[in-house]
């Protein structure tokens, strides 16, 4: 075999309730899956069909880990979403057996450098400098699906210095998990190792040195960190 030229990233690995790691191999985020945060970046659901976007591995921050605040912005802003973790392989995957496909849940921080987004969004240049960056996907343990009772109807939240900025109960997404990994499944073969974040609920808004983020969904999943 060919020696590697240099050695390759560590995968990473985020906890497991329970015991062990997931390897993150991808992770796929969904846009405008709240209403209600559609309305507040003045946009309408897209009731046709989900869109996505994709973050590295590599911009993984683990839950408890200080996030270092990112270059080339002065508008970094929070958004707490359901983090799917895939078990299965998984294409074309009928919503009916969709939930087979997954290995458990847990939520994390879909950070955004906004006004780099809002930017591109204006010249109609793709989201990456805006959202796929160093630490950009914070991210809490995650529960086997076996532990969990069904979480459709729990409550999601964010507070930064212990002041609430996001809450909405999971039930208000405008796609469910199921049809997520479904029409996600026609057009990624999902793998073990695929993370989904599902969308936030409105309430985001920017975050500044100092700040301690503190998300959770119901009393099973927590995601925190602290920008410095
Ligand atoms: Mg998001």
């Amino acid at each position: 075999m060919t020696d590697r030229v240099f050695p390759p990233r560590p995968t990473p690995l985020i906890p497991v309730v329970g015991g062990g790691a997931y390897p993150v191999a991808r992770i796929f985020c969904v846009g405008r899956n709240y209403a209600d945060h559609a309305a507040e970046m003045g946009h309408e659901v897209d009731r046709e069909a989900p869109f996505y976007f994709t973050k590295s591995a590599h911009t993984v921050l683990l839950s408890g880990q200080e996030m270092p605040y990112p270059s080339r912005t002065s508008d970094l802003h929070h958004e707490m979403e359901l983090v799917v973790a895939i078990g299965a392989h998984a294409q074309d995957v009928p919503i009916a057996v969709a939930m087979d496909t997954v290995f458990g849940f847990g939520c994390g921080l879909d950070m955004t450098r906004r006004d780099l987004q809002a930017a591109a969004k204006a010249k109609r240049r793709p989201w990456d400098t805006g959202k796929d960056f160093d630490n950009a996907a914070v991210i809490g343990p995650i529960t086997p699906t076996g532990g969990l009772d069904d979480i459709g109807e729990l409550p999601i939240k964010l507070t930064v210095n212990g002041e609430t900025r996001q809450q909405a109960l999971l039930s208000d997404m405008v796609w469910s998990v199921p049809e997520i990994i479904a029409d996600l499944s026609t057009l990624y073969t999902l793998m073990p190792g695929d993370l989904i974040m599902t969308g936030t609920p409105a309430g985001v808004g920017p975050v500044v040195k100092g700040d301690a983020l503190r998300g959770t969904i119901g009393d099973f999943a927590v995601v925190e960190t602290r920008i410095t």
